[in-house]
Protein backbone atom coordinates (compact mmCIF):
# COMPACT_ATOMS: atom_id res chain seq x y z
CA UNK A 1 0.00 0.00 0.00
CA UNK A 2 1.53 3.15 -1.27
CA UNK A 3 0.05 6.14 0.90
CA UNK A 4 2.73 8.66 -0.79
CA UNK A 5 1.11 9.08 -4.31
CA UNK A 6 -1.31 11.12 -1.95
CA UNK A 7 -0.86 14.78 -1.49
CA UNK A 8 -0.35 15.66 1.90
CA UNK A 9 0.70 18.48 4.50
CA UNK A 10 1.82 17.54 7.85
CA UNK A 11 0.78 18.92 11.23
CA UNK A 12 2.53 16.66 13.52
CA UNK A 13 6.21 15.95 13.75
CA UNK A 14 6.90 12.36 14.04
CA UNK A 15 4.38 9.91 15.19
CA UNK A 16 2.17 10.24 18.09
CA UNK A 17 3.56 7.67 21.03
CA UNK A 18 1.88 4.62 22.04
CA UNK A 19 1.77 3.76 25.73
CA UNK A 20 1.01 1.34 28.16
CA UNK A 21 -1.40 2.27 30.80
CA UNK A 22 0.08 0.67 33.74
CA UNK A 23 -2.35 1.87 36.38
CA UNK A 24 -5.26 1.47 34.69
CA UNK A 25 -3.91 -2.33 33.52
CA UNK A 26 -3.27 -3.38 36.93
CA UNK A 27 -7.36 -2.62 37.87
CA UNK A 28 -7.59 -5.20 34.43
CA UNK A 29 -6.32 -8.64 35.59
CA UNK A 30 -4.50 -10.13 33.04
CA UNK A 31 -5.17 -7.38 30.36
CA UNK A 32 -1.86 -5.39 28.82
CA UNK A 33 -3.76 -1.66 27.80
CA UNK A 34 -2.33 0.49 25.81
CA UNK A 35 -2.90 3.96 24.55
CA UNK A 36 -2.62 5.43 21.17
CA UNK A 37 -2.31 9.17 21.96
CA UNK A 38 -3.71 10.81 18.90
CA UNK A 39 -4.94 13.43 21.50
CA UNK A 40 -1.07 14.65 21.27
CA UNK A 41 -1.59 15.40 17.58
CA UNK A 42 -1.00 18.40 16.01
CA UNK A 43 -2.71 21.83 15.43
CA UNK A 44 -4.44 23.25 18.46
CA UNK A 45 -5.53 21.47 20.84
CA UNK A 46 -4.99 18.19 19.18
CA UNK A 47 -6.94 15.17 17.76
CA UNK A 48 -8.05 12.50 15.43
CA UNK A 49 -9.08 15.47 12.50
CA UNK A 50 -5.99 16.31 12.31
CA UNK A 51 -4.72 13.28 10.48
CA UNK A 52 -7.47 13.34 8.12
CA UNK A 53 -6.78 17.48 7.64
CA UNK A 54 -3.33 16.23 6.01
CA UNK A 55 -4.50 14.77 3.25
CA UNK A 56 -7.94 17.47 2.97
CA UNK A 57 -5.81 20.78 3.00
CA UNK A 58 -3.18 19.05 0.33
CA UNK A 59 -6.45 18.89 -1.88
CA UNK A 60 -7.57 22.18 -1.02
CA UNK A 61 -4.66 23.80 -1.98
CA UNK A 62 -4.11 21.62 -4.99
CA UNK A 63 -7.96 23.09 -6.37
CA UNK A 64 -6.69 26.57 -5.41
CA UNK A 65 -8.94 27.23 -2.46
CA UNK A 66 -9.14 30.53 -0.87
CA UNK A 67 -11.86 29.43 2.11
CA UNK A 68 -13.01 26.06 3.64
CA UNK A 69 -15.98 25.33 4.67
CA UNK A 70 -16.90 22.55 7.35
CA UNK A 71 -19.86 21.66 9.20
CA UNK A 72 -20.23 19.67 13.38
CA UNK A 73 -22.14 19.92 16.69
CA UNK A 74 -21.89 23.30 18.82
CA UNK A 75 -18.84 21.83 20.77
CA UNK A 76 -17.01 20.36 17.51
CA UNK A 77 -13.28 19.19 17.68
CA UNK A 78 -13.57 18.79 13.99
CA UNK A 79 -14.84 22.55 13.44
CA UNK A 80 -11.62 23.49 15.89
CA UNK A 81 -9.15 21.66 14.50
CA UNK A 82 -10.18 22.48 10.24
CA UNK A 83 -10.33 26.01 11.80
CA UNK A 84 -6.96 26.05 12.79
CA UNK A 85 -5.77 24.12 10.03
CA UNK A 86 -7.11 26.77 7.59
CA UNK A 87 -5.43 29.64 9.77
CA UNK A 88 -2.59 27.40 9.62
CA UNK A 89 -2.35 27.66 5.65
CA UNK A 90 -3.32 31.29 5.31
CA UNK A 91 -6.57 30.38 4.46
CA UNK A 92 -10.56 32.06 5.89
CA UNK A 93 -12.48 29.23 7.19
CA UNK A 94 -17.03 29.34 7.89
CA UNK A 95 -18.94 27.03 10.00
CA UNK A 96 -21.97 25.75 10.10
CA UNK A 97 -23.27 24.81 13.67
CA UNK A 98 -26.07 21.84 14.06
CA UNK A 99 -27.47 22.06 17.22
CA UNK A 100 -28.48 18.48 17.85
CA UNK A 101 -29.25 19.42 21.48
CA UNK A 102 -31.96 22.26 21.15
CA UNK A 103 -30.78 25.53 21.52
CA UNK A 104 -27.53 24.22 22.44
CA UNK A 105 -25.24 27.21 20.73
CA UNK A 106 -24.41 29.77 22.82
CA UNK A 107 -21.91 32.45 21.35
CA UNK A 108 -20.42 33.05 24.89
CA UNK A 109 -19.84 29.08 25.67
CA UNK A 110 -16.64 28.07 26.59
CA UNK A 111 -14.72 24.68 24.93
CA UNK A 112 -14.41 24.48 21.45
CA UNK A 113 -16.68 27.32 20.85
CA UNK A 114 -14.30 29.74 22.43
CA UNK A 115 -11.56 28.29 20.35
CA UNK A 116 -13.62 29.37 17.22
CA UNK A 117 -13.60 32.71 18.07
CA UNK A 118 -10.02 32.57 19.31
CA UNK A 119 -8.98 31.22 16.61
CA UNK A 120 -10.60 33.61 14.10
CA UNK A 121 -13.47 31.82 12.37
CA UNK A 122 -14.87 33.84 9.48
CA UNK A 123 -18.23 33.48 10.10
CA UNK A 124 -20.57 30.71 12.00
CA UNK A 125 -23.90 30.32 10.14
CA UNK A 126 -26.33 28.36 12.98
CA UNK A 127 -28.77 25.44 12.12
CA UNK A 128 -31.19 23.21 13.95
CA UNK A 129 -30.80 20.01 14.40
CA UNK A 130 -31.64 17.45 11.61
CA UNK A 131 -31.86 20.41 8.97
CA UNK A 132 -29.86 19.30 5.80
CA UNK A 133 -26.17 20.37 6.73
CA UNK A 134 -24.68 19.60 3.57
CA UNK A 135 -27.31 21.81 1.54
CA UNK A 136 -26.37 24.48 4.04
CA UNK A 137 -22.85 24.08 3.21
CA UNK A 138 -23.38 24.18 -0.57
CA UNK A 139 -25.30 27.33 -0.33
CA UNK A 140 -22.46 29.20 2.00
CA UNK A 141 -20.02 27.41 -0.85
CA UNK A 142 -22.03 29.21 -3.42
CA UNK A 143 -22.92 32.48 -1.75
CA UNK A 144 -18.78 32.60 -1.55
CA UNK A 145 -18.27 31.94 -5.18
CA UNK A 146 -20.60 34.58 -6.52
CA UNK A 147 -18.37 36.97 -4.61
CA UNK A 148 -14.89 35.47 -6.38
CA UNK A 149 -13.68 33.54 -3.46
CA UNK A 150 -12.86 30.14 -3.98
CA UNK A 151 -14.58 27.35 -1.36
CA UNK A 152 -13.80 24.54 -0.66
CA UNK A 153 -16.01 21.87 1.32
CA UNK A 154 -15.15 19.12 3.89
CA UNK A 155 -18.02 17.14 4.99
CA UNK A 156 -18.79 16.30 8.83
CA UNK A 157 -15.79 14.86 10.16
CA UNK A 158 -13.54 14.82 7.39
CA UNK A 159 -14.65 11.56 6.65
CA UNK A 160 -14.57 10.74 3.02
CA UNK A 161 -12.34 8.95 1.00
CA UNK A 162 -9.81 11.40 0.99
CA UNK A 163 -9.94 12.07 5.46
CA UNK A 164 -10.21 8.71 5.37
CA UNK A 165 -6.53 8.24 4.51
CA UNK A 166 -5.24 9.91 7.42
CA UNK A 167 -6.30 6.90 9.46
CA UNK A 168 -4.81 4.02 6.73
CA UNK A 169 -1.79 5.98 7.57
CA UNK A 170 -2.27 6.15 11.25
CA UNK A 171 -3.22 1.33 11.22
CA UNK A 172 0.45 1.59 9.01
CA UNK A 173 2.19 3.87 12.10
CA UNK A 174 0.57 1.49 14.87
CA UNK A 175 1.98 -1.63 12.99
CA UNK A 176 5.45 -0.02 12.74
CA UNK A 177 5.41 0.87 16.25
CA UNK A 178 4.25 -1.84 17.85
CA UNK A 179 6.73 -4.05 15.69
CA UNK A 180 9.59 -2.00 17.34
CA UNK A 181 8.39 -2.39 21.00
CA UNK A 182 7.98 -5.87 20.87
CA UNK A 183 4.36 -5.76 21.28
CA UNK A 184 1.60 -8.03 19.57
CA UNK A 185 -1.31 -6.32 20.03
CA UNK A 186 -4.95 -8.67 19.95
CA UNK A 187 -7.35 -5.75 19.60
CA UNK A 188 -7.55 -1.93 18.37
CA UNK A 189 -10.34 -0.14 20.13
CA UNK A 190 -11.34 3.10 18.62
CA UNK A 191 -14.69 5.28 18.57
CA UNK A 192 -16.84 4.90 15.61
CA UNK A 193 -18.54 8.49 14.89
CA UNK A 194 -18.49 9.63 11.35
CA UNK A 195 -16.42 6.75 10.21
CA UNK A 196 -13.71 8.18 9.05
CA UNK A 197 -11.43 7.04 11.86
CA UNK A 198 -12.94 3.96 11.98
CA UNK A 199 -12.86 2.87 7.95
CA UNK A 200 -9.41 4.23 7.97
CA UNK A 201 -7.75 1.97 10.57
CA UNK A 202 -9.85 -1.20 9.34
CA UNK A 203 -9.03 -0.73 5.34
CA UNK A 204 -5.40 0.18 7.02
CA UNK A 205 -5.25 -3.23 9.21
CA UNK A 206 -7.04 -5.34 6.28
CA UNK A 207 -5.16 -3.97 3.82
CA UNK A 208 -1.82 -5.10 5.85
CA UNK A 209 -3.21 -8.43 6.48
CA UNK A 210 -2.45 -7.65 9.62
CA UNK A 211 -5.18 -9.61 11.24
CA UNK A 212 -5.99 -7.31 14.17
CA UNK A 213 -9.50 -7.62 15.06
CA UNK A 214 -10.98 -3.47 15.34
CA UNK A 215 -13.31 -2.96 17.58
CA UNK A 216 -15.51 0.25 17.31
CA UNK A 217 -18.07 1.91 19.88
CA UNK A 218 -20.75 3.72 18.48
CA UNK A 219 -21.67 7.15 19.84
CA UNK A 220 -24.43 8.42 17.84
CA UNK A 221 -26.19 5.63 14.93
CA UNK A 222 -27.42 2.34 16.02
CA UNK A 223 -25.45 -0.56 15.29
CA UNK A 224 -26.56 -1.51 11.80
CA UNK A 225 -26.26 1.67 10.01
CA UNK A 226 -23.18 2.47 11.75
CA UNK A 227 -21.69 -0.87 10.25
CA UNK A 228 -23.32 0.16 6.53
CA UNK A 229 -21.67 3.37 7.45
CA UNK A 230 -18.01 2.24 8.19
CA UNK A 231 -18.05 -0.72 5.52
CA UNK A 232 -19.01 2.00 2.54
CA UNK A 233 -15.81 4.03 3.19
CA UNK A 234 -13.75 0.93 3.71
CA UNK A 235 -14.98 0.11 0.08
CA UNK A 236 -14.28 3.69 -1.15
CA UNK A 237 -10.97 3.52 0.90
CA UNK A 238 -9.97 0.07 -0.83
CA UNK A 239 -11.09 0.88 -4.42
CA UNK A 240 -8.60 4.64 -4.03
CA UNK A 241 -5.91 2.44 -2.73
CA UNK A 242 -6.44 -0.29 -5.35
CA UNK A 243 -6.30 -3.04 -2.63
CA UNK A 244 -6.27 -6.93 -2.78
CA UNK A 245 -6.96 -7.44 0.84
CA UNK A 246 -10.30 -4.99 1.34
CA UNK A 247 -12.14 -5.51 4.64
CA UNK A 248 -15.38 -7.07 4.55
CA UNK A 249 -18.82 -6.50 6.12
CA UNK A 250 -17.98 -9.45 8.61
CA UNK A 251 -14.74 -7.65 10.09
CA UNK A 252 -17.16 -4.17 10.73
CA UNK A 253 -17.60 -4.69 14.51
CA UNK A 254 -19.68 -1.66 16.37
CA UNK A 255 -21.19 -2.05 20.36
CA UNK A 256 -24.09 0.89 20.37
CA UNK A 257 -24.42 -0.14 23.72
CA UNK A 258 -22.76 3.01 25.16
CA UNK A 259 -24.25 6.00 23.87
CA UNK A 260 -26.53 6.46 26.52
CA UNK A 261 -29.76 9.16 25.33
CA UNK A 262 -27.97 10.21 22.36
CA UNK A 263 -25.06 11.89 21.11
CA UNK A 264 -22.61 14.46 23.00
CA UNK A 265 -25.55 13.19 26.38
CA UNK A 266 -23.88 12.44 29.22
CA UNK A 267 -23.68 8.81 30.63
CA UNK A 268 -23.37 7.55 34.08
CA UNK A 269 -19.71 5.43 32.40
CA UNK A 270 -18.61 8.37 30.40
CA UNK A 271 -18.35 10.25 33.74
CA UNK A 272 -16.83 7.55 35.16
CA UNK A 273 -14.31 7.19 33.06
CA UNK A 274 -13.00 10.26 31.86
CA UNK A 275 -12.51 10.71 36.14
CA UNK A 276 -10.75 7.03 36.35
CA UNK A 277 -8.32 7.79 33.56
CA UNK A 278 -7.60 11.19 34.77
CA UNK A 279 -6.76 9.41 38.35
CA UNK A 280 -5.26 6.45 37.46
CA UNK A 281 -3.03 7.88 34.45
CA UNK A 282 -3.03 11.95 34.38
CA UNK A 283 -4.81 11.28 30.43
CA UNK A 284 -7.90 13.79 29.69
CA UNK A 285 -10.66 11.51 27.97
CA UNK A 286 -13.29 13.70 26.47
CA UNK A 287 -16.89 13.55 27.36
CA UNK A 288 -18.60 13.17 23.91
CA UNK A 289 -16.23 9.95 22.26
CA UNK A 290 -13.29 9.02 24.02
CA UNK A 291 -15.33 8.61 27.53
CA UNK A 292 -17.85 6.55 26.56
CA UNK A 293 -15.50 4.51 24.26
CA UNK A 294 -13.07 3.65 27.42
CA UNK A 295 -16.34 3.20 29.27
CA UNK A 296 -17.68 0.44 26.29
CA UNK A 297 -13.99 -1.40 26.15
CA UNK A 298 -13.78 -1.18 30.03
CA UNK A 299 -17.26 -2.82 30.23
CA UNK A 300 -16.32 -5.54 27.43
CA UNK A 301 -13.24 -6.53 29.68
CA UNK A 302 -15.43 -7.15 32.24
CA UNK A 303 -17.63 -8.79 30.17
CA UNK A 304 -15.03 -11.69 29.12
CA UNK A 305 -15.28 -9.87 25.24
CA UNK A 306 -11.63 -10.08 24.96
CA UNK A 307 -11.19 -13.04 26.62
CA UNK A 308 -7.73 -14.61 24.88
CA UNK A 309 -7.01 -11.34 23.43
CA UNK A 310 -4.56 -9.91 26.25
CA UNK A 311 -2.91 -6.67 24.37
CA UNK A 312 -5.64 -4.47 23.78
CA UNK A 313 -4.88 -0.87 22.00
CA UNK A 314 -7.20 2.35 22.94
CA UNK A 315 -7.36 4.75 20.30
CA UNK A 316 -6.99 8.12 22.01
CA UNK A 317 -8.74 10.50 19.19
CA UNK A 318 -8.71 13.60 21.71
CA UNK A 319 -11.32 16.16 22.57
CA UNK A 320 -10.68 16.99 26.09
CA UNK A 321 -10.75 20.70 25.07
CA UNK A 322 -14.82 19.92 25.18
CA UNK A 323 -14.20 18.94 28.73
CA UNK A 324 -14.56 22.46 29.60
CA UNK A 325 -17.96 22.88 28.30
CA UNK A 326 -19.20 20.25 30.55
CA UNK A 327 -18.39 21.23 34.04
CA UNK A 328 -21.78 20.70 35.56
CA UNK A 329 -21.90 17.61 35.06
CA UNK A 330 -18.30 16.62 36.28
CA UNK A 331 -19.43 18.32 39.59
CA UNK A 332 -22.55 17.80 40.69
CA UNK A 333 -21.35 14.18 40.23
CA UNK A 334 -18.37 14.07 43.27
C1 LIG B 1 -14.61 13.20 15.57
C2 LIG B 1 -14.11 12.52 16.79
C3 LIG B 1 -14.18 11.12 16.91
C4 LIG B 1 -14.86 10.25 15.91
O1 LIG B 1 -14.09 10.06 14.76
P1 LIG B 1 -14.83 9.76 13.39
O2 LIG B 1 -13.76 9.67 12.41
O3 LIG B 1 -15.77 10.91 13.16
O4 LIG B 1 -15.59 8.50 13.54
C5 LIG B 1 -13.64 10.53 18.03
N1 LIG B 1 -13.06 11.27 19.00
C6 LIG B 1 -12.98 12.61 18.93
C7 LIG B 1 -12.37 13.35 20.05
C8 LIG B 1 -13.51 13.29 17.82
O5 LIG B 1 -13.43 14.62 17.76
Amino acid sequence: MNLSQFPRRRYTVGSTPIEKLERLSALYNGYAIYCKRDDLLGLAGGGNKTRKLEFLMADALLQGADTIITCGAVQSNHCRLTLAAAKKEGLECQLVLEQRVPNSYKRYASGNNFLFDLLGVEDVHVVEGGSDVAGKMAAVAEDLRAKGRKPYVIPGGGSNAIGGLGYVACAQEILQQTFKMGVNIDAIVTTSGSTGTHAGILTGIVGNNAQIPVVGIGINRKKEPQRQAVYDLCVKLSEKLNLKEAPTMDDVIVFDDYIGEGYSRVTEGMLESVKLLARTEAILLDPVYTGKTMAGMLDLINKGYFEGKKNLLFLHTGGAPALYAYLEPFFGQQ
